[in-house]
């Protein structure tokens, strides 16, 4: 009788290590067993086997094997509650997510659409060509790390599809990471018409019986190729051949729960486990990917050229959020019947509401933000959710003259309604549209107007292929450039290129960004889509004040009732943490009622600071508990 290395899959961290089970013989790494444990029972993942059992301790038999993940898998796992600073049970939870027992009724689509034959691969440009049979030939050489960058429309997912094509000639599998299933239904759609049935696609509307069934079809071998948001880098698919991370510069891929992994990391880290490529592509990388990966270049727009872009200077033009420009393209899209996107990203109706008799500003109770007004009225934390009616008189001095200060999707909406009716309105943020299906009706909609305005956060951005869109417009450039972030520059230039990117896909197009700042460098390399001269210029900014790629950061949170205690825990862990030069504690807003303070260091040595900040508060925790404190370890994180 075989004994196994078990981790129970329980979250506290005070039993975070293996426990020995008796196993049947034949039972691997991987496999996913119900064990007794303390006086009840769990679920836990076998780590390791031995025929000898431990001296000392008494050991029981596994109740019964309920699943399994392939093994690599369990040391990606143990890798990663490692690198990030967690527990392995709340990694491998990754790995083997809980899924309910199926209900009898439940048994029969899941309804997968049948697909009449699959969808011919296109002939290669020479660029492409070049860059497939270099993933291809890494893929024979058992590994490698790839960005393949080029304009929106150059061609990037036809690589990724030829690509994952000679996977799958070799008997290799291949996982497609998109950042948001309901905002990629195109990529998604040519996948599965490429590979049809050989396709596994996961996101969060499944329910936990359609979850429970693709996850069925990965393992038992039937789907090779799985579509998926970040979650699906730990797709049991054994053999694995490929990744490929579409939109790499997408923050989404970084989890905000523990562990705080990023599946861009995850993705190269299994990828080299494993023997496979990674593949990162953008047509606006992260400086990150630029400086560290092999470059696979496509170049500009297959067909149509890109389309020229115009800066308008708030500083000379009123109208604000509709300037006299703006304005005037949109009338000629009204009389051409064609489209255009909008992109504002905030909601609501205004972002602040200020007394003009005191100076106040109307704040969260909960937060250290500033109120939202809405649509129906209503005052609204976009942080914690709290919503209030908004008040007529300013509640510190009770004067009647509230000033709404800035502009929101609600009130881009009713401008554009009003002065330009003949258009078809669609908006796309989280109050629109907070459920997958109406997020796609949207989209859909919008696919077949004839003579509407798309316009939205964010969410109109990200990877839409929509033909007729004449004009792009990002109404305030200013907003992203902002916020007090390493990476606001970054973003700033990411959104207007990958909006810019959603003009003049088949016909002619423009793209307009409204600015108070026209020389700011994000946006004079936008116009000239010169991704290449920002990302060179950004990382020689983040070389000189040691920002990633040239450091990585980790930074500790602890937040509680109180503010004192959360920084006294703070200092505490700064004076038991060797080796590493910590900044802070430096005193965060107020979250959800939450007072909160971090730690921030830069550093080579990532690893060594989480473990020793894991070990640290394994031994604190229940101090801070008692005081109400909770912490969390962030490395890499995506903000600063
Ligand atoms: P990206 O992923 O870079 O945005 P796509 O792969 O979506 O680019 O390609 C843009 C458009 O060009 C798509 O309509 C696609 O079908 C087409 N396309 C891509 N590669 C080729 C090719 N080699 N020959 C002809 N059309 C192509
Ligand atoms: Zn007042
Ligand atoms: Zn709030």
């Amino acid at each position: 009788m075989p004994y196994a290395a078990v981790y129970p899959l329980v979250t506290a961290r005070a039993v975070a290590r293996e426990f020995t089970y008796e196993v049947d013989d034949g039972v691997d790494v991987g496999a996913i067993v119900s064990v007794p444990f303390g006086r009840s029972r769990t679920r836990g993942i076998v780590a390791g086997l031995a025929d000898t059992p431990p001296a000392g301790v008494e050991v029981r038999p596994v109740d019964a094997v309920v699943g399994g993940v392939p093994p690599a898998l369990v040391r990606l796992a143990l890798w990663l509650a490692d690198y990030y600073g967690s527990t392995p049970a709340r990694a491998l939870a990754l790995i083997a997510p809980a899924t309910p027992k199926r209900r009898k009724e439940q048994a029969s689509p899941v309804d997968r659409q049948a697909l009449d034959g699959e969808a011919a691969p296109l002939e290669l440009s020479p660029q492409q060509r070049a860059a497939v049979d270099r993933i291809v030939g890494a893929i024979d050489a058992g590994g490698g790390t790839f960005l393949v960058h080029g304009a929106t429309g150059s061609g990037k997912t036809e690589v990724y599809l030829q690509a994952c094509a000679a996977a799958l000639e070799r008997g290799l599998g291949a996982i497609v990471l998109v950042p948001e299933i309901a905002l990629a239904p195109q990529t998604v759609g040519r996948v599965r018409a490429r590979f049809g049935d050989r396709v596994a696609i996961l996101h969060s509307a499944l329910t936990d019986a359609e979850r429970r069934d693709e996850r069925e079809r990965i393992v038992s071998g039937q789907a090779r190729i799985v579509v998926g948001a970040r979650s699906a880098v730990f797709a049991p698919l054994a053999g694995l051949g490929l990744i490929v991370v579409d939109e790499e510069h997408d923050s989404s891929y970084k989890q905000d729960g523990d562990p705080r992994y990023d599946a861009r990391t995850v993705a190269a880290k299994r990828a080299a486990l494993e023997g496979a490529v990674a593949v990162y592509g953008s047509a606006t990388p992260r400086p990150e990917s630029w400086a560290a990966l092999e470059r696979l270049s496509l170049g500009g727009r297959l067909g149509a050229g890109l389309p020229p872009v115009r800066v308008v200077d708030l500083r000379r033009e009123a109208g604000y959020p509709l300037s006299a420009p703006l304005l005037a393209e949109l009338r000629g899209i009204a009389e051409r019947r064609s489209k255009a996107v909008l992109l504002l990203n905030r909601r609501g109706i205004a972002p602040a509401l200020h007394c003009r008799s005191c100076g106040a500003t109307i704040r969260c109770p909960n937060c250290d933000v500033g109120l939202v007004l809405h649509a129906d009225g209503s005052l609204r934390c976009h942080h914690c959710g709290h919503s209030a009616p908004s008040p007529a008189t300013c509640p510190a001095c009770g004067s009647p003259d509230l000033a709404r200060i800035g502009a929101g999707t609600q009130k881009l909406e009713r401008e554009l309604a009003r002065e330009l009716p003949e258009l078809e309105l669609i908006r796309l943020d989280a109050d629109a549209v907070s459920k997958p299906e109406q997020l796609a009706a949207a989209l859909r909609r919008f696919a077949a107007a004839e003579g509407a305005i798309l316009l939205g956060t964010q969410m109109v951005a990200k990877g839409h292929h929509f033909g007729g869109v004449e004009l792009a417009a990002v109404v305030d450039a200013d907003g992203a450039l902002a916020l007090p972030d390493f990476r606001a520059e970054e973003r700033t230039f990411q959104l207007i290129t990958q909006l810019a990117g959603r003009s003049g896909r088949d016909a002619p197009g423009k793209v307009l960004v409204q600015t108070f700042q026209p020389e700011a460098r994000p946006i004079r390399h936008a116009m000239r889509h010169d991704v290449e001269a920002f990302l060179v210029e950004e990382l020689e900014r983040r070389k000189a004040l040691g920002y990633p790629p040239y450091a990585h950061l980790v930074r500790i949170v602890v937040s509680g009732p109180t503010l004192e205690p959360a920084v006294r825990a703070l200092d505490e862990l700064k004076a038991g943490i060797r080796g590493v030069e910590l900044l802070g504690p430096a005193v965060l807003f107020r979250l959800r009622g939450r007072h909160r303070a971090q730690l921030v260091a830069k550093t080579d040595r990532p690893r060594r600071l989480a473990a020793q900040a894991a070990r640290l508060l394994t031994a604190a925790a229940p101090a801070m508990r008692r005081a109400g404190l909770t912490a969390v370890v962030d490395v890499d994180p995506q903000s600063l």
